[in-house]
């Protein structure tokens, strides 16, 4: 018998219940926004738990400890990365990761393609464009203006497959502020999608703190931690 561990179920599907009342009141059908549980300093065991709990998608931000845990985890757990990434972690993220989300250079967009034509002659990887849409200086990601010449020179990556745009809410608990950040994370893709032709259907946007705001502002992929393993993260 496992007993489990109380609370992760139960936060899951709070969390999941909060996500459709959200998406009620933007006119939005929740099925259009995933959850991604964000495993940073959370046990193997809770990663097990959510699994069991019909979690499949997971979220790391570092390369070091996703080396850990994604190999021993639960088998047919989707994970995606989502902290800064240094080129010479690239060979380890293109083989555990499903996604990259905090691209944020043409520098680590190059290597990830360099790394991808190395692995074989049919592989491709879906990544996300992070933005830094606060401008909060210790946040990663480009600044919005840098977005149009970035996609403009990814065009001839042909091994990533831009999926869309991440950014990190503001540190400010005025909810005004993480609305304004959001929206513009949403016209930013807008743009982007007119001048690319790109479809860049995701938008990775909203944690614990802010993800009732990003849901009502568009955004098809919450990722939570603490509100789904608890403590602060
Ligand atoms: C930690 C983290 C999250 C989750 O944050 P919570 O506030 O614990 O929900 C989401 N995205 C990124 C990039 C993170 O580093």
């Amino acid at each position: 018998m496992n007993p489990g561990l109380p609370g992760i179920g139960e936060a899951i599907r709070e969390v999941r219940g909060r996500v459709e009342e959200a998406a009620r009141r933007a006119g939005r059908s929740a099925e259009d926004v995933r959850l991604c549980a964000v495993t940073k300093n959370v046990s193997p065991e809770a990663i097990e738990e959510a699994f069991r709990e019909g979690q499949r998608l997971f979220g790391e931000n570092r390369v070091q400890e996703a080396r850990r845990k994604i190999p021993s985890g639960p088998v047919g757990a989707e994970w995606h990365m989502i902290g800064h990434l240094q080129t010479n972690k690239v060979r380890d993220a293109v083989r555990l990761f499903a996604c990259i989300q905090s691209l944020d250079s043409l520098h680590l967009a190059e290597a990830i393609q360099k790394r991808l034509e190395f692995e074989g002659k049919d592989r491709t990887l879906p990544v996300l464009v992070e933005v830094n849409c606060s401008g909060e200086e210790t946040k990663y990601g480009i600044r919005p203006d840098e977005l149009p010449p970035l996609l403009e020179s990814m065009g001839g990556l042909d091994r990533l497959e831009i999926r869309g745009l991440m950014t990190v809410g503001p540190l400010s608990v005025d909810p005004d502020d993480s609305r304004r950040a959001f929206a513009l994370l949403r016209e930013l893709r807008d743009e982007a999608r007119r001048s690319t032709g790109l479809p860049l259907q995701e938008l990775s946007m909203g944690m614990s703190a802010d993800f009732e705001i990003a849901v009502e502002e568009g955004s098809t992929m919450v990722r939570i931690g603490s509100a789904i393993f608890g403590g602060r993260m």
